[in-house]
């Protein structure tokens, strides 16, 4: 208890702009919550307009001389960082479980994924490169040259407070792009620790600006429209993502989006069960559910689907539910009391419609927002979970009788991020992975986010991809100067 009060205390609160830690200019503040108790945590500042355009001004007036620091520089920086993440591990971790809800555990995992961010792009920050080459005709030469997109804004969400944030800042400052970065109003204070970590680590004045605000559509509205920054990165929900673009367009900004998600996971008759059930424990039960690469449906081939729920529900039954800092707890509460009341919805709804259920469907008792790790089957395609994210412990199992109906059942959705595949059938895997609409696809694996690996979406799901070998493009544009010889 005295930790949890100690860290909160010493934690950053205000706003970050231009190297300067200050109080919104209104003096207004926005409280933070802990989900697990529905206490306030402590009070952080909250940005209106007028915060908003001194951010974006600070990351106007840095960008050309950004762009200018050596990249082995920039890239020392993000070293630095990645360190200094490793450093504060123990402080970041506890925040982040404080203002978010998740287990210690997963808060950890979450400070060593984030901060890997940084040491890739400090990697690729000195092996941006270009091309040199004879036009077809022999009369001239292409000279290719990449450079900064240059002041961009960064939108983060909730349920991966950091993670979220060094997958875009660690490209962006890679590639010698200034920033402002508004976090989620839910989880502000794992951004300002971070923004700390960076300002430690010797990232300039004015590089990466924090703005929290209780007010994201008015703030960053006119920011986007004004099309003094060049590039949109976002991380949220498909229907934010659309109002963003539409924004976008207007000055033809580059845009980068990771959208919602409604992954398909399927297990056929000749997967290894055991292997298939651990795998649907990280793909459903990593961040209590709260993930876009959650598995919202599961699809069990019917003669296997009887031992594959009792399985399962042994697993999930047994997890231990509760605070995130208390020891062994592997389940925290939902982000906040709407999340909480939407799962709640959205399994009811399926019961309605003729799901059974095999374990929870229940919320959590006393305060806090929590609810029960719940396996449905049966689960039909009028439940509106079989279109909708859950973004909770709610593993819906429905059955299946064959390769066709399963992809097609798979597909069956405007979302395209990511499903997983379970068999050991090497061709039927290679075939169904490429059938399946997303961008990702994970065979005999749950998990499938790597920042080594090119992560997004296709279809409503998104635009682009973050990290990997072409996350740094998303902040890169290409010139092509030619020259007659
Ligand atoms: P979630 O359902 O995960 O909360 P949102 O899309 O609502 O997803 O939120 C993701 C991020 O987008 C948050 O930082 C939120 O504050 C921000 N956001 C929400 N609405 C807008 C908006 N109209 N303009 C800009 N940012 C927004």
């Amino acid at each position: 208890q005295d930790q949890e009060t100690a860290v909160v205390e010493a934690a950053p609160k205000q706003l970050y702009i231009n190297g300067q830690w200050r109080e919104a200019r209104s003096g207004a503040t926005l409280q933070v919550l802990d989900p697990s108790t529905g206490r306030t945590l402590c009070r952080v500042a909250d940005a209106s307009e007028e915060d908003g355009w001194d951010a974006l001004r600070a990351a106007e007036a840095a960008q050309q001389e950004f762009a200018a620091v050596p990249p082995r520089k920039r890239a020392d920086m993000l070293m630095r960082a990645f360190e200094l993440m490793h450093e504060r591990k123990d402080d970041l971790a506890l925040l982040m479980t404080l203002e978010m809800g998740k287990p210690l555990a997963d808060a950890y995992g979450e400070v060593n994924y984030a901060a890997e961010f940084f040491r890739h792009f400090a990697e690729e920050a000195t092996r941006i490169s270009g091309n040199y080459q004879t036009a077809p005709a022999g009369n001239a030469r292409f000279i290719v040259r990449r450079e900064p997109v240059g002041p961009s804004i960064l939108i983060t969400p909730w349920n991966f407070p950091l993670a979220m944030g060094t997958r875009k800042l660690g490209p962006a400052i890679a590639a010698g792009c200034t920033s402002v970065l508004k976090p989620a109003e839910l989880t502000p204070l794992s951004m300002l620790a971070l923004a700390q970590v960076l300002e430690d680590a010797g990232v300039p004045a004015g590089v990466v600006n924090i703005v929290v605000t209780s007010t994201a559509g008015k703030v960053m509205e006119p920011l986007i429209r004004s099309g003094i920054a060049r590039k949109l990165s976002f991380t949220g929900s498909t229907a934010v993502g659309k109002k963003l673009l539409e924004q976008c367009a207007e000055k033809v900004m580059r845009t980068s989006m990771e959208l919602g998600g409604n992954a398909g996971f399927v297990v056929f008759d000749d997967a290894d069960l055991d292997q298939a059930v651990e795998g649907a424990m990280q793909a459903k039960m990593r961040n209590s559910g709260e993930a876009c690469t959650a598995a919202n449906r599961i699809f069990v081939h019917r003669s296997v689907i009887e031992p594959f729920a009792e399985k399962l529900a042994e697993r999930m039954g047994g997890l231990k539910v509760g605070r995130g800092v208390e020891d062994g707890v592997q389940v925290g509460p939902m982000v906040d009391a709407k999340q909480q009341a939407k799962v709640k919805e959205l399994v009811d709804d399926a019961v309605g419609k003729g799901a059974q259920v095999v374990l929870g469907a229940e919320t959590g008792e006393g305060e806090g927002f929590f609810y029960q790790p719940t396996v449905l089957k049966e689960v039909p395609p009028s439940a509106r979970m079989w279109n909708e994210e859950i973004f909770g412990p709610v593993a819906p199992l429905t059955p299946f009788e064959t390769e066709e109906e399963v992809i097609e059942w798979v597909n069956d959705t405007q979302y395209g991020l990511v499903n997983y595949v379970f068999t050991h059938d090497l061709t039927r895997a290679l075939r169904v992975a490429e059938a399946l609409e997303s961008g990702m696809v994970g065979l005999n694996q749950g998990v499938v986010s790597n920042p080594a690996a090119p992560f997004g979406g296709i279809k409503e799901s998104g635009l682009g991809r973050e990290g990997g070998d072409t996350g740094i493009d998303e902040f890169l544009e290409t010139k092509l100067i030619g020259i007659q010889m």
